[in-house]
């Protein structure tokens, strides 16, 4: 666990009540606005940009992005280029020999699993989301979080992505578990939140654990959340 997370108190924690969780929502939106992200309706870019966001930012990611798209007319082309092409093509995003082998593993392992045939991942648009998610997390190196973000950002299916930021600021907050696994901090993020604000609780957990409830010395002093808030007496300014 990071050293961020460890200072999460543990002590007397309980499930959010509905009220409880749409105060937060409605104190987020007051700040940040409700997000306007309508799916795109592709998901292998989606599932291709999230591998190529790992640990970096979203800047070199989007160049990497942008390169390979160039690069490539379509992702028939990327699988069947040579590795060593597309780690040339995603370099500016860093741990290309990584992302490359990944991306390749991903595209070859859908074709091979994939009963509509090719690289078309459509389907999932009308599939029960659970039939989606199970076949996205048997993919290489795709796990709860890749799903959801494919899920929603694709489709607007009923998933929400739990990132470092999420889960640092949904502990803290003690909206999830302090020190749950990943597995359980997607289904209590999925349990917790009304049908339609998957996207907005996700980007809005996000932006504040950026802008305001950083991993180092968040700033609680400022936080509109600090009222309701069981970690706020935690961390002063220096
Ligand atoms: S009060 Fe502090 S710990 Fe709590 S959400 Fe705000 S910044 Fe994070």
């Amino acid at each position: 666990m990071s050293a961020d997370l460890a200072t999460v108190p543990r002590t007397a924690w309980r499930a959010p009540g509905r009220a409880r969780v749409a105060r937060l929502r409605d104190r987020l939106r007051d700040v940040y606005g409700v997000p306007c992200a309508p799916p795109h309706e592709d998901p292998l870019a989606e599932l291709v940009l999230t591998v190529l966001s790992q640990s970096t930012n979203d800047r070199n990611r989007d160049v990497a992005f942008l390169r390979l798209r160039d690069r490539f007319d379509t992702w028939d082309a990327v699988r069947d280029a040579p590795v060593p092409e597309v780690e040339e093509a995603i370099r500016p995003g860093g741990i290309s020999k990584v992302k490359s082998q990944r991306i390749h593993d991903i595209l070859v392992a859908i074709e091979a699993a994939n009963s509509a045939g090719g690289l078309d991942l459509g389907w999932m648009r009308d599939a029960p989301v659970s039939e989606s998610r199970d076949f996205l997390c048997a993919l290489p190196g795709v796990g709860r979080k890749t799903a959801a973000c494919v899920l929603l950002f694709s489709y607007g299916l009923r998933d929400v992505p739990v990132d470092t930021h999420v889960s640092r600021v949904g502990m803290r907050l003690h909206v999830l578990r302090p020190g749950a696994p990943f597995e359980e901090l997607h289904d209590a993020m999925l349990a917790l939140t009304p049908s339609g604000a998957e996207l907005e609780l996700h980007v809005n957990l996000l932006r504040h654990g950026r802008r305001t409830c950083h991993a180092q010395r968040p700033a609680c002093p400022s936080c509109i959340l600090r009222r309701s808030c069981p970690s706020s007496h935690l961390f002063q300014p220096r």
